[in-house]
């Protein structure tokens, strides 16, 4: 639930490369963005520096107005889900989800009904007490969502969630997102593929990133039917 600015942002890394020269861009709350592009353009890159795990080589990052270059990442407000879902093998579906507000201390009671509300929303709620390689890739990878959505955050991000499934659990997964999307209309989501048909059935505002800046932004509709 939070707006997201970039401006002027920069990456170049240590072997001094620039792989973002100068990013410009204001996200709205509840707005899906998807950032398209050829491989190797930055998009994993612009993800990670707004999630905390890359550092912003110049430029601000504002979420809520507020700049968090320099704010760590768990304070952030951020949830991502990756490409590989990198769930702990020896936990139940279950445990997975709750383990970070385990963690933060949060009350039993409470993770409980925020495990469960989720596993509800994302159709898991017979799969709880299985382990990760008990499951397809396609309900994998709809714990990591899951387990980002416990966690209540301003902004989720997606870096290519659906490229490890194949093709049928790629649709199916893909039209889960597409129910967050409007099950938590407040929430910013910013995704990350290279996949046009995602880019079109999800995005509010599609981002074509290209030779390390912003080359075009406009809706599904301006981008692919009136380019
Ligand atoms: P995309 O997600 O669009 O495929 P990436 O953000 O992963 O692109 O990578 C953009 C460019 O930055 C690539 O040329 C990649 O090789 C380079 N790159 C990514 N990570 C690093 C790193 N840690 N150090 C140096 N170069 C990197
Ligand atoms: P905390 O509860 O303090 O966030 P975690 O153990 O959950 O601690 O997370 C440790 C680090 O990994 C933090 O930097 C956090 O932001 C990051 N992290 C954990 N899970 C996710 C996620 N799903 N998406 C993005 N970052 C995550």
């Amino acid at each position: 639930m939070a707006d997201v600015k970039l401006t002027h942002v920069k990456k170049i890394y240590s072997n001094n490369v620039e792989v973002l020269s100068d990013i410009n861009l204001d996200i709205k709350q509840g707005e899906f963005i998807v950032f398209v592009g050829p491989s190797g353009c930055g998009k994993s890159t612009l993800l990670r520096m707004i999630s905390g795990l890359e550092e912003i080589s110049a430029g601000t990052l504002e979420i809520d107005g507020e700049v968090v270059n320099d704010t760590p990442p768990a304070l952030r407000g951020i949830a991502m889900v990756f490409q590989s879902y990198a769930l702990y093998p020896h936990m139940t579906v279950y445990d997975n989800m709750a383990f970070s507000l385990q963690i933060a201390k949060v009350k039993k009671a409470d993770i409980d009904q925020q495990v469960r509300k989720a596993a509800d929303m994302l159709q898991l709620t017979p799969y709880l007490d299985r382990l990760p390689k008990a499951l397809s890739g396609g309900q994998r990878q709809r714990v990591a969502i899951g387990r980002a959505i416990v966690r209540r955050p301003k902004v989720f991000l997606f870096d290519e969630p659906l490229s490890n499934l194949d093709a049928a659990l790629r649709v199916a997964t893909r039209m889960e997102i597409a129910n967050l999307k409007d099950s938590m209309p407040d929430s910013t989501m910013i995704y990350v593929t290279h996949d046009q048909v995602e880019a079109m059935t999800l995005a509010d505002r599609i981002v074509l990133l290209s030779g390390g800046n912003i080359e075009q932004v406009g809706s599904p509709l301006e981008l692919y039917e009136h380019p």
